[in-house]
Order: structure tokens, then C-alpha cells, then sequence
């Protein structure tokens, strides 16, 4: 494993940390607590010190607390979670969520702290109104946090702005080779560096787009230019090899990945591509923006939709429709939204633009008029009869 010096407190984190948001569910929607504790003392054993979780990821910071108390394991990493600034409406909120947080993890105190997804000036303002920064000042005092910074998924203005509005210890921004001008970006990036931050990435593989969704031209194109990497590590080389990454997160569900990811995060030093490789990068680059349209991660942010519309798999399965082919992609559009198995149709045409999931999206995606650019590829005349008949049947 190669670390990173974080400038700011002198700490050596490893260059890939450990992306607490996607491990494996069971059928009834919990966290496989096996095979999550597993992954995590398999990735401590390879030298992974950095894990991120947060307050919002449905059952996550519980499995991390019990794991790391039971195999006693806390004081060997860094552990970062994420205040849920939203559902701070008064001074003693900060307070009273931090609390829930630190008896979740079974800690008391919080390595790397994230005001978790703050988009603008005017909400860290806001924060402020409310005294955040007195709180932040006594619990770096008392040590019960001892890095405080911010996840981002805004615009690069805002992220500039937010970063000279406080003396921030580090950073967590979406990055990869598909998003250099995208949010943060790479200017968002240097930036940061030289105010002497640590920056953590996350979404490096645009939500498992750059692993598994790569356009069959793409893949032929990393293949033939070095095929020892996988589609998941061409995306981690890419950002080890600027000396401003600090962490790459990796939302690991597998001991395939993790051995995978592992392997090249052992190589990971800066400035170790070739002009072969970048070039790969830039054709890769073209091919992806030809293929896929529309730009959502599956985070399900923007879930539950109160008509049942499963917005990230009809955008998935129409992205898959131009990235493999439009049969792959009709396949998956029917089996995930259009026909399923609770006699309720979850596709796109039950929007009823009440917009309550756009203002949920980090990646800022028009989602209603996106959907209709879904339903009318999706959702042909003959394919509504095909979807019509599949759910009598099935009733
Ligand atoms: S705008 Fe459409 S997709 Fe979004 S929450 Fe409302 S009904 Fe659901
Ligand atoms: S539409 Fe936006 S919020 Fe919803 S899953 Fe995609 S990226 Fe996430």
C-alpha cells in the first residue's frame, strides 16, 4: 500500500480508503454484517487506513462501529463520518446528531469530520448563523474531532468560494477522468492543494460507470494499450498519478475488488503514467461522452419518488441502451422499472413533475425532462402493450 502525507496534521493515509456507502445488502435490505466485517479486516490487513461513512448511509455507521469494536480495530485507521447538516435547525442539533453519530461507531472521537454535501456559500452562512463554527471550535478542543472539512458536489464557483471561508483542515470531492471539469474539478483540486488540504475522492469510478458501464470501444482501448488493469483500476491510476490526490474511495463489496483495488493502490505513486496511457485516457474520454447521456451515479439520493418511478434504474438501463446496444439496454428497462414484481409499474412515464427529486440529485440532472428523453426511447407504443400484458400475467 503507498500512503499520502496529509500536510495538514502529519498523518500518512493510505492512498485508497475504504467507501462505506455501497457494501452488500441482503433480500431484506440490511447490510450483510459477514461480509461487510470480512471486506473491512481484510482491507485493514492490506494496509487500507482510512474508512468514510456517514450519517445518511441507511444502516452504515452501526456495521462500521460494531466491526471495528468487536475486532478491536478503531485505533488502527482513520475514521471519517458526515454531520447531516440539513437536519440542523438549532444550535443543539450539531450536538445531539454528532452524539448519535459517536455511539453508531462505538467511538469517541472522529479522525476526518464532513459537513456532508455542502453546496453553497450561502448554506455554510447560514451554518454559521446558527454557531456552527463556535461547536466545530469546542469539539476540535476537546478532541472529539480532529479534522474538520466538507464534501462537495457543487458548482466549481461555489467550491472556490467555500474553500477562503474558513480554515478548513481537508476536502472530499467527486473526481474522475470523466469529471474534470465537472463540480470541483481539477482546478477545484489544485486549489485545495494549495492551501495545503488533503483532498478525498470519492465517486471515482462514477458510480461503477467506469468499471462496469464502459462502452465495449472503451474497454477494447485500455485493453490494448496495457491489458494487465481492469476497467476499475485504469480509473484509480488515473488519479494516483496527480500528487494533489490525497485518498481515493472505493465503495468495495467484493474480496475480488478489494484484492484488485489493492494491487494498484500498491503501484499508486504520482506522475507514473506513460503518454501511451493518458492518450488511451483521451480516446477513452470521446467514446464515453458519445455513449452514455445522461449523468447519474445511483446514489439514490433522489429516492424514494412518491409515484414509485425508479429514477436511477430508468436512467441506467437508457444509458446502457447507447453504451451497449438498444436490446441490453430495453432488457434492463424492463426487468428494473417496467415490469416488476409487486404489480406496480415503476417506469418513467408515472412522473407526475412534482420535482421533488431534482432538488435531491448531486449531480444537478434535470431528472423530469431527463425522464421524458427515457420514456420516449424507452417506451414505445408496442413496448407499453409488451409491459401491459407481462403485468396482468404477473398480477
Ligand atoms: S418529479 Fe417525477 S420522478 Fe421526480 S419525484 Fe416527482 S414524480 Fe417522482
Ligand atoms: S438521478 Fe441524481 S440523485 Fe438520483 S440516483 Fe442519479 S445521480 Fe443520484
Amino acid at each position: 500500500m503507498q500512503y499520502r502525507i496529509d500536510k495538514k496534521s502529519g498523518k500518512e493515509l493510505s492512498v485508497l480508503g475504504f467507501g462505506c456507502m455501497r457494501f452488500a445488502r441482503g433480500i431484506s435490505g440490511k447490510i450483510d454484517l459477514q461480509k461487510a466485517e470480512k471486506l473491512i479486516v481484510s482491507a485493514i490487513e492490506s494496509g487500507v487506513n482510512y474508512f468514510d461513512t456517514a450519517y445518511i448511509y441507511s444502516g452504515s455507521e452501526e456495521i462500521v462501529g460494531e466491526i471495528l469494536h468487536k475486532n478491536k480495530l478503531r485505533e488502527k485507521i482513520f475514521l471519517a463520518t458526515k454531520l447531516p447538516f440539513s437536519k440542523c435547525k438549532v444550535y443543539e442539533d450539531f450536538e445531539r446528531l454528532f452524539q448519535e453519530q459517536l455511539s453508531r461507531l462505538q467511538t469517541d472521537y472522529i479522525d476526518y469530520y464532513l459537513i456532508h454535501n455542502l453546496p453553497t456559500t450561502a448554506l455554510w452562512q447560514g451554518l454559521c448563523t446558527l454557531g456552527i463554527e463556535k461547536w466545530i471550535a469546542e469539539k476540535k478542543a476537546s478532541g472529539q474531532i480532529k479534522n474538520i472539512g466538507y464534501s462537495f458536489h457543487g458548482a466549481q464557483d461555489q467550491f472556490l468560494a467555500l474553500l477562503d471561508l474558513y480554515d478548513w483542515d481537508f476536502c472530499q470531492i467527486q473526481y474522475n477522468y470523466m469529471n474534470e471539469h465537472y463540480q470541483a474539478g481539477t482546478a477545484g483540486l489544485l486549489a485545495a492543494n494549495k492551501k495545503g488540504l488533503p483532498v478525498i475522492i470519492m465517486e471515482p469510478l462514477l458510480g461503477g460507470k467506469l468499471a462496469t458501464g464502459l462502452p465495449k470501444k472503451a474497454e477494447q482501448k485500455f485493453r490494448e494499450t496495457d491489458g494487465k488493469y481492469s476497467n476499475a483500476a485504469w480509473g484509480f491510476r488515473w488519479l494516483w498519478n496527480q500528487p494533489q490526490v490525497s485518498v481515493v474511495l472505493s465503495g468495495m463489496n467484493s474480496e475480488e475488488q478489494l484484492l484488485d483495488n489493492v494491487k494498484v493502490a500498491q503501484e499508486a505513486v504520482p506522475d507514473m503514467l506513460v503518454p501511451q496511457e493518458l492518450a488511451a485516457y483521451e480516446r477513452v474520454q470521446e467514446i464515453f461522452r458519445e455513449a452514455y447521456k445522461i449523468p447519474c451515479t445511483g446514489c439514490n439520493y433522489c429516492m424514494p419518488c412518491p409515484k414509485g418511478v425508479n429514477i436511477p434504474a430508468s436512467f441506467a438501463a437508457y444509458n446502457a441502451s447507447y453504451a451497449n446496444d438498444f436490446v441490453t439496454g430495453m432488457m434492463q428497462y424492463m426487468t428494473s422499472t417496467a415490469i416488476n414484481h409487486k404489480n406496480h409499474n415503476s417506469s418513467g412515464h408515472n412522473c407526475i413533475k412534482c420535482g421533488a427529486c431534482e432538488q435531491k440529485c448531486p449531480q444537478h440532472i434535470p431528472i423530469i425532462a431527463s425522464l421524458e428523453k427515457v420514456t420516449k426511447r424507452m417506451e414505445p407504443f408496442w413496448v407499453r402493450g409488451i409491459i401491459a400484458i407481462a403485468n396482468k400475467v404477473m398480477r
